[in-house]
């Protein structure tokens, strides 16, 4: 039987007892998908039942950052049973991804890349979030493509309760777009739940910390946007450090939050999940 996708209702819509946070950043390469999937897992290996939803549908990487792509170069297949669609699960993580929907055929001839318009992206959304069995969650994370496009605002109507996190790295020019993303998720009702600061100050072999991308940014974000909303401050969560054990564990498919939890980085990351 036929059925228009969004048919069954929203299960993380307002009155759910999942708290959904979307991660949201300026632009890409800022390191979203990797700490949005270390956070993810930070999160389970504390026991709480967490769901994670690659919305950067045109960046997909949180398949491969959780380990699951395969040989041959293509993400793990969700399970179908019935028009249930079954989630890969990665380290705790129940995970889906539109990586996971492309068929390999199309993937070879396009190299994966992804040209949807916005109505198609906002089904995909919608069918990810209603046709997808995650159970009962504690915590949905949303990874949202960067910049203030089509998804944001899908999600800013499927999900009005979710709290937004906006990610900057420490230069000044990254924090003026993050502060813009942070403002459409403002506009469409969410709240603003805090801001990261990745890629700061990286150690040394001498201890030495070095500021390859300036430093600050975080703090200007985070002081900008409360600026806006004097009754609901923004605070800046943490600042996660440029970290060779963090890259590494993302080209591994092993989040450096187990691979290395002494890392720097990953007391940074653990420090929000306590939090959220
Ligand atoms: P985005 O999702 O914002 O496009 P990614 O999470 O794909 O960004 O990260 C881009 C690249 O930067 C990846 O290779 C990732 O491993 C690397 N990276 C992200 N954060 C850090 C960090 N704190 N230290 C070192 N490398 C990082």
């Amino acid at each position: 039987r036929l059925r228009g996708p969004g048919a069954r209702t929203m299960p993380f819509g307002p009155g759910s007892l999942t708290r959904v946070y979307a991660i949201t950043s300026g632009k890409g390469g800022v390191g979203k998908s990797t700490l949005t999937a270390n956070l993810a897992v930070s999160l389970a290996a504390k026991g709480l039942s967490v769901g994670l939803v690659d919305a950067d549908v045109h960046g997909f990487s949180i398949p491969g950052v959780l380990g699951l792509v395969g040989e041959d170069g293509l993400a793990a297949r969700p399970t179908r049973v019935d028009d249930m669609i079954l989630p890969p699960v990665a380290y705790g993580v129940k995970v889906i991804s539109i990586g996971m929907f492309i068929d390999p055929a199309q993937a070879s001839a396009t190299g994966g890349a992804v040209a949807w318009r916005g109505p198609m992206l906002h089904r995909t959304i919608t069918q990810f979030l209603t046709d997808v069995y995650f159970g009962d969650l504690d915590v949905l994370l949303l990874d949202l493509p960067p910049g203030t496009g089509d998804v944001a605002i899908s999600i800013g109507q499927l999900l009005p309760n979710a709290d937004v996190i906006v990610l900057t790295t420490p230069q000044a020019a990254a924090a003026e777009v993050a502060e813009r993303s942070g403002l459409v998720a403002r506009q469409t009702g969410q709240r603003l739940y805090g801001v990261i600061e990745n890629m700061a100050g990286f150690a040394g072999p001498d201890g030495e910390i070095v500021e390859i991308f300036g430093a600050g940014g975080g703090a200007e974000v985070a002081r900008r946007l409360s600026e806006r909303s004097p009754d609901a401050p923004v605070p800046l969560l943490a600042s996660v450090p440029i970290s060779v054990a963090l890259r590494r564990g993302g080209d591994d498919g092993v989040p450096v939050v187990l691979a290395d939890p002494a890392d720097p980085a990953s007391v940074a990351i653990d420090s929000v999940a306590e939090r959220m």
